[in-house]
């Protein structure tokens, strides 16, 4: 039985009083019967551990450098994601392949970079609307996945994988649990190709998840938890969301 998940990707939003806040009305839902996890803007990582540290609540990142080092400014590398107590990076997020061009085996170097300094990659795949209506869902988040499984080779069974159909990120238009299921079964099928970890891997299901939706969601086979977005910058839903596992 695989353990449920909960990660909330606070994008650009947040500030010293509204984090306090939200990380305080977070610890006060626990105890959770999932993992839960925050992925917020580099500079709130530092205040973030601080809140955080003596909980069971992990914190991560939402991108991580390709490379080690070196002059490659405004980029942060695992390294100094991990002296942050990263837990997990969020790399391939359909806002950073839209808005910066980032590449399917870009996305994969970062997954591989994280990885090597024991931060786990949370991949995010996902169609566009136009992808979907075409009927290019499956080449298309198969093809995103293939890049990550051939790059990270035997430790692709340690990242987390995100499905995130576009058409729901933020547009309060969510996958139907059984739209969502049918991909991530896809995933899970292409995953055995590739690792004998594939069971034990946890997918998350990340567009549009709200304290309404979250359960059925939840509740599909091989959905294992959500990546949140925009409910995660509420306490009162994020800690409801976090509840609506079984
Ligand atoms: C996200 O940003 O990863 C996301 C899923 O956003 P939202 O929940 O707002 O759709």
């Amino acid at each position: 039985m695989r353990r449920k998940l909960i990660v909330g990707n606070w994008k650009m939003y947040g500030s010293h009083s509204a984090n306090a806040e939200l990380l305080a009305g977070i610890v006060g839902g626990r105890p959770y019967l999932a993992d839960v996890a925050v992925c917020v803007p580099f500079p709130y990582l530092s205040e973030t551990a601080v809140a955080l540290a003596a909980t069971d609540i992990r914190w991560g990142a939402q991108d991580c450098s390709a490379h080690e080092q070196g002059a490659y400014t405004g980029e942060v590398s695992a390294a100094m994601l991990q002296e942050f107590g990263c837990r997990y990076a969020i790399v391939g997020h359909s806002e950073r392949r839209q808005y910066h061009a980032e590449s399917d085996q870009l996305v994969a170097d970062k997954a591989k970079a994280a990885l090597a300094r024991g931060v786990t990659p949370i991949v995010c795949v996902g169609e566009t609307l136009a992808q979907r209506e075409a009927g290019d869902t499956e080449a298309v988040v198969k093809r995103q996945l293939s890049a990550v499984i051939h790059t990270l080779a035997h430790c692709a069974g340690e990242m987390v994988v995100a499905y995130e159909p576009v058409w729901a990120i933020g547009t309060g238009r969510t996958a139907t649990p059984e739209q969502a299921q049918a991909v991530h079964h896809l995933l899970r099928a292409q995953l055995h190709a590739a690792t004998p970890r594939a069971d034990a891997m946890t997918i998350l299901y990340g567009g549009s998840v709200k304290p309404d939706n979250a359960a059925q969601l939840f509740a599909q086979a091989d959905i294992d938890g959500g990546l949140v977005g925009g409910a995660s910058l509420k306490a009162a839903d994020f800690v409801a969301i976090c509840r609506a596992t079984t």
